[in-house]
């Protein structure tokens, strides 16, 4: 087998990308996957000087989203054999947002909800100037416990998505140290157990092979400790924000998911389960 679903992608209903969603599509089809899943961006209330020209910068329309949609399943969705085009979104957590989350999630017909912690200290860590004035290892802690703590708040979730996302950002690339589940041990645990205690998924994100880390997020070793403590619900997605992204990666986790023991990944339709071997 392979893997054949991406279920972590973005299109221009996301601010950060500018790629229109039929072209995911029609990239998807071309590479013989049977299934995509939209997940948007959907942070409310990001922090507002970053795009100050735009209110809504980082919180995609659902309706608007699920409009096209629902076009897109009438164009291609009759393809033989089926190709599934999931209509998600990406909850970015933040302490305030979990009533609002609650209430998109009963007001749409969401297949798959992926829960994300992107900001530290209400502050976006792709911005290289939020690293200054902090040590890696601080920051990095701190990132971990907005993560559990948000976590604990939200109640519709399928997935906790690239766990360790801000290593992705870390100034000096050369400092692996942050990379492993062994810099901060008993806080990942604690995230990974709260997943599993949940019945939840822990997300394999393969964008960080596009990032130039040569290894999802998480990392390899955070995903052994996830199969160790019990852990086998996984889902996939490559978080492309570009045609060229999809799937990427996905012959290399695939083997590294299989060394590690895991024999199974999820997708998620109408925010049901469903359990495809790797
Ligand atoms: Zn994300
Ligand atoms: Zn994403």
């Amino acid at each position: 087998m392979s893997i054949l679903y991406d279920t972590h992608m973005h299109s221009s209903f996301s601010t950060d990308s500018d790629t229109p969603a039929q072209t995911m599509v029609t990239q998807a089809l071309d590479l013989n996957l049977r299934g995509i899943c939209f997940t948007d961006h959907m942070d409310l209330d990001y922090p507002p000087f970053y795009f100050p020209e735009d209110p809504s910068a980082f919180a995609a329309d659902p309706d608007e989203v699920l409009q096209e949609i629902r076009r897109l399943r009438e164009q291609f969705g009759a393809s033989d054999p089926e190709f599934h085009i999931g209509f998600g979104l990406e909850f970015g957590m933040q302490p305030h947002l979990s009533g609002r989350f609650s209430d998109i999630a009963r007001s749409y017909p969401l297949d798959f909800i992926i829960t994300s912690q992107h900001l530290v200290g209400g502050l976006d860590p792709y911005y290289p100037e939020v690293w200054e004035g902090h040590t890696c290892a601080e920051l990095i802690r701190s990132y971990y416990e907005e993560m559990l703590s948000n976590l604990k708040t939200m109640d519709q979730w399928d997935t906790l998505a690239h766990l360790d996302y801000i290593i992705r950002y870390i100034p000096d690339r050369g400092s692996l140290l942050f990379d492993s589940y062994e810099a901060f041990p008993d806080l990942i645990d604690e995230i990974l157990l709260y997943v599993i205690s949940c019945g939840k998924c822990l997300e394999v994100n393969t964008a960080g092979y596009k990032y130039g880390l040569g290894q999802p997020n998480p990392a390899p070793s955070i995903l052994r400790r996830y199969y160790e403590l019990g852990g086998r619900r996984i889902t996939i997605g490559a978080d492309a924000h570009a045609p060229e992204h999809i799937a990427i990666g996905f012959d290399e986790v695939r083997k590294l998911l299989l060394s590690i023991g895991y024999e199974r990944y999820t997708v998620f339709r109408s925010r049901v389960p469903e359990e495809l071997p790797l």
